[in-house]
C-alpha cells in the first residue's frame, strides 16, 4: 500500500494517488492545476490507471484539472452533491478565480457515512461543511489516514469567509473527524501533514 502526495497550481493545493501493488487500478484525490501531466507520468511508470476521482470540494484550486483527468483516463468522478454547482459551472460559488476552468461533471454522489472500496482500497466518506457546503474527508482505514480537504489542516482549519461558506456546521464537522483514532496521519488540501492527535485542541483554538 503506498501514497504519493503532488502540489501543484497557484495555491499549491495538494493532489494524493494511492494505490496498492496487486491492483491495477489507483485512486487519486483532488484534481488541481498541473496535476494531470503529473500523474499521467507516475501512472504510466506504475503500469496502473486510475479507478476513480474523488473531490474534497469544488473550490477552483482542488478541480481545475478534473475536465483534463475525465479526457485522460476516463475515470467516474466523485463529489458531494452540495458542491456539484460550482464543479458544473466554474466560479458559480462566487469565488474569484485566477484563470478560467473548463466545467466537469460527477459520476457519482459521495454522502456522510457511504463506504466505497475500489482497486483494494476501501474509504469512508466524512461529510464536513463548513468551508464549503459539501466538503468531504475521506478516511482510509487499511492506510489509517485521512485525506482532509479544506477542513482541517496542521494547526489551522479551511477558511470560513468564502461567499458559500457555512460556519454554523464548522464546528460539529470538525468533532467528527477528530473522533478518529489520534494515530490516524492527515493529509489536508494544502501544507503539510499532521495526526489527529496533534489536532485535538483545534475546536478549542478556534472556539474557545
Ligand atoms: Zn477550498
Ligand atoms: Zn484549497
Amino acid at each position: 500500500m503506498t501514497y504519493e502526495i503532488y502540489s501543484s497550481g497557484p495555491a499549491e493545493t495538494n493532489s494524493i494517488l494511492f494505490y496498492i501493488e496487486t491492483s491495477p487500478l489507483a485512486l487519486l484525490f483532488d484534481a488541481p492545476l498541473g496535476c494531470v501531466r503529473h500523474w499521467e507520468k507516475r501512472l504510466a511508470k506504475l503500469g496502473k490507471s486510475l479507478g476513480a476521482l474523488f473531490l474534497t470540494h469544488s473550490h477552483w484550486d482542488h478541480t481545475a484539472d478534473v475536465a483534463k483527468a475525465k479526457k485522460v483516463w476516463g475515470m467516474p468522478v466523485g463529489i458531494h452533491k452540495e458542491d456539484l454547482e460550482n464543479l458544473e459551472k466554474p466560479g458559480s460559488d462566487g469565488l474569484p478565480m485566477m484563470f478560467s476552468i473548463e466545467p466537469a461533471f460527477a459520476d457519482f454522489f459521495v454522502a456522510d457515512g457511504e463506504e466505497k472500496t475500489i482497486g483494494g482500497i476501501t474509504l469512508k466518506v466524512l461529510h464536513s461543511p463548513g468551508h464549503t457546503p459539501g466538503c468531504v474527508c475521506y478516511y482510509l482505514p487499511q492506510f489509517a489516514l485521512l485525506i482532509s480537504g479544506d477542513t482541517l489542516f496542521k494547526g489551522t482549519i479551511g477558511n470560513l469567509s468564502f461567499p458559500t461558506a457555512r460556519p454554523q456546521f464548522m464546528k460539529d464537522s470538525l468533532k467528527k473527524v477528530l473522533s478518529l483514532p489520534p494515530e490516524t496521519l492527515v493529509i489536508p488540501g494544502h501544507g503539510e501533514m499532521t495526526t489527529i492527535g496533534k489536532e485535538q485542541d483545534i475546536i478549542r483554538r478556534f472556539y474557545g
